[in-house]
């Protein structure tokens, strides 16, 4: 239809089809999924996989192909990675009839109710229905505020009761109390004593020196490293003090804190990063919360005793949702890490299991290789080098091509065209053909270009089509990209037209999972165990283009603690804007000569990586003065208006 409805009329003028009929298309059993209403289920990670790997024998290599879609510096109206990642679905699923699968974030209800709204994709390229992707979904993100926040109540807890105690042997009395008579530690307990290299079983046989080392943690207040969160832009919490309350302050000082949306707690990016629910209870284990007061040694979520705990409450949460797209081809909506601090990439849970059922060994596929689309969110220069260098490492898996998603927008924007702001008209350079700035904005893209080819994967740049788009403009970002390397550029028209508009657009992409560089074996950017320091100037340089790095006296004396506490051979997110490739969000183009501040750096020991601040990162947002949550209603039939 033109003009192009609102996402959400598209989206509830399309009848999904019944989830179980998506799972039967997907030849997923019965008891494999776990329906949550008519159009939203749970898979069954783990039956799934050992049914395939049975099924056919020595196959458990063969994938279907990996596709990642990714983005050059956007404007901060988004380029259309999701829309692209949903249209080139329908295209590759609905119209050339591959087994096609979608695996995107589940979405935080903070933008859903802020600034940029719902991740959904948009126009005749969605995952439907829109309303329950956008909210609450099966709860996971729910799952993970409350496991999260009770390990902060198990942390703030622990430090009181160990500080009210008038001796540390009547402490672990209570700590490990007899019942029926009989004392005996939890399994959780076992964990910390086996750490402890204390071996023994039966709590009254600790000596005195053991009772202190296993019970007294002696955490430092100001040491914690972990904030209870919310889903929602509450922008009035990001400074608290927890503990004022009579029974607590009267005994145990308050302490400043704050609090951050759920999507940047790192449980979050351990369900990401997770390749099963035993990886999922060791790494959260390994989550640091705070120091010994005396020794500086790191003290964990097992110690506190919380790991298991914070499991049982993840047991669901681990298992990929299972959605639609528009033209009712599958989807997977799972984990939804921020891309400020953390991968900003779906799950490698998801990616495994949907790479398994567009494999050709799953008997539906009937011999034919299929495709599995995900996305990595912001631009390359965050999001793709943190999918290659962390995810992708975690996984062992290897894209068979990047899908570059560019805008005639963001590089006109790039060549010299005025600033873009969201809720504004687009200035009239936008609107009417401008060869000029988009010519010299062209700059961008190749860089961007360049960089996805360090990992050695062709490149297949979508030009995700406007209305106003002149046949000029396109032409000449094809030609472009063309000369600066990708395999293969093509507008593509999904947004307006669904698969339909994306039909070359996935040719494309079925000629370049063929090529020669697909098959080459993943070139990581940095070797994991060289220095801290030169593992994120090799990224500045390489990836953002910039001359050196500059560590700040704290930065440098974090990088001493985590390498004195052997955590200095994981990889490294660098947390900066996704609005240029450099640090500095006003340097448009391809900036040259700038040097990376790195203010700090931090361990997300579980999650299995170093971030490094280059800017100030808000692990809040805030809401505007008008939200998105303003538009919201509900009609009498139960239906939800407003939402974008
Ligand atoms: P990203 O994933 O890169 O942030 P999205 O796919 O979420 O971007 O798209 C951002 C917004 O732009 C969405 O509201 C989407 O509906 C809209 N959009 C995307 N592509 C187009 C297009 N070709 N024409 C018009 N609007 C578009």
């Amino acid at each position: 239809i033109t003009p192009v409805p609102s996402d959400i009329a598209i989206s509830r003028a399309q009848k999904p089809k019944k989830i179980t009929r998506i799972a039967q298309e997907l030849g997923l059993l019965e008891r494999e999924l776990e329906p949550y209403g008519h159009f939203k289920a749970k898979v069954d990670t783990k039956a799934i996989i050992e049914r395939l790997d049975e099924q056919v024998e020595g196959s458990t290599e063969d994938n279907g192909h990996y596709v990642l879609v990714a983005g050059i510096t956007p404007t901060p109206l988004g380029e259309g990675k999701s829309t692209t990642t949903m249209g080139l679905t329908q295209a590759l699923g609905a119209h050339l009839g591959y087994n096609a699968i979608a695996n995107v974030r589940q979405p935080s209800m903070g933008p859903t109710f802020g600034v940029k709204g719902g991740a959904a994709g948009g126009g005749y390229s969605q995952v439907i229905p829109m309303d329950e992707f956008n909210m609450h979904l099966t709860g996971d993100i729910h799952a993970i505020s409350a496991a999260q926040n009770l390990l902060c109540a198990a942390v703030d807890t622990r430090m009181f009761h160990e500080s009210t105690s008038k001796s540390i042997s009547g402490f672990y009395k209570r700590l490990v109390p007899a019942k029926k008579g009989v004392r005996s530690f939890t399994p959780s307990m076992a964990k910390r004593l086996e750490k402890l290299g204390i071996n023994k079983s039966n709590p009254d046989e600790l000596t005195e020196e053991e009772v202190v080392q296993f019970a007294k943690l002696d955490i430092d207040p100001n040491s914690i490293t972990i904030k209870r969160v919310v889903d929602c832009n509450d922008r009035f919490v990001r400074e608290i003090t927890v503990g004022e309350g009579k029974n607590e302050a009267s005994k145990f000082p308050p302490r400043k804190s704050g609090m951050d949306i759920t999507v940047a707690s790192e449980l979050m990016a351990i369900l990401a990063l997770s390749t099963s629910l035993k990886d999922l209870r060791q790494r959260v284990g390994k989550v640091v919360v705070g120091t010994q007061r005396e020794t500086g040694v790191a003290i964990t979520a097992e110690d506190i005793g919380c790991a298991g705990a914070i499991t049982a409450l993840l047991k669901d949460a681990i298992k990929p949702n299972l959605m639609q797209t528009l033209e009712g081809t599958p989807v997977f909506v799972h984990a939804g890490p921020f891309a400020n601090i953390s991968i900003g990439a779906s799950s490698v849970i998801a990616d495994k299991i949907a790479l398994k059922l567009t494999s050709p060994s799953n008997p539906i596929n009937s011999g034919k290789k299929g495709f599995v689309v995900t996305e990595a969110g912001f631009d390359f220069t965050m999001g793709g080098e943190r999918f290659f260098n962390i995810k992708c490492r975690n996984s062992g898996f290897k894209p068979d091509t990047v899908v570059l998603v560019a805008t005639s927008r963001a590089l006109k924007l790039h060549g010299g065209a005025p600033d873009v702001k969201p809720g504004q008209a687009l200035p009239k350079e936008y609107v009417t053909e401008n060869l000029e700035f988009l010519s010299k904005g062209c700059a961008n893209l190749r860089k961007q270009i360049s960089n996805i080819k360090q990992y050695n994967v062709p490149v297949v740049v979508a030009i995700n089509q406007f209305e106003t788009d002149t046949d000029a403009e396109l032409k000449l970002i094809q030609e472009e990209a063309i000369k600066a390397g990708a395999n293969f550029a093509v507008p593509s028209n999904h947004w307006a037209q669904g698969g339909a508009g994306a039909f070359e657009l996935a040719k494309s992409v079925v000629k370049a999972v063929k090529t020669e560089e697909a098959s080459q074996p993943l070139k990581f950017l940095y070797d994991v165990n060289s220095s801290v320091e030169d593992k994120i100037l090799t990224i500045a340089q390489q990836m953002y283009g910039a001359a050196d790095i500059e560590l700040s006296p704290l930065a440098k004396q974090q990088i001493e603690t985590y390498t004195r506490q052997g955590y200095d051979k994981l990889p490294i997110c660098i947390a900066k804007t996704q609005y240029s490739l450099s640090h500095d969000p006003s340097l448009k183009g391809v900036p040259t000569g700038f040097t990376v501040p790195i203010r700090e750096v931090r361990c997300s020991a579980g999650a299995g990586y170093l971030y490094a601040l280059a800017a100030e990162i808000m692990t809040i947002p805030g809401l505007p003065t008008h939200a998105g949550f303003m538009n919201v209603e509900v009609n009498d039939d139960g239906e939800i208006e407003g939402l974008f």
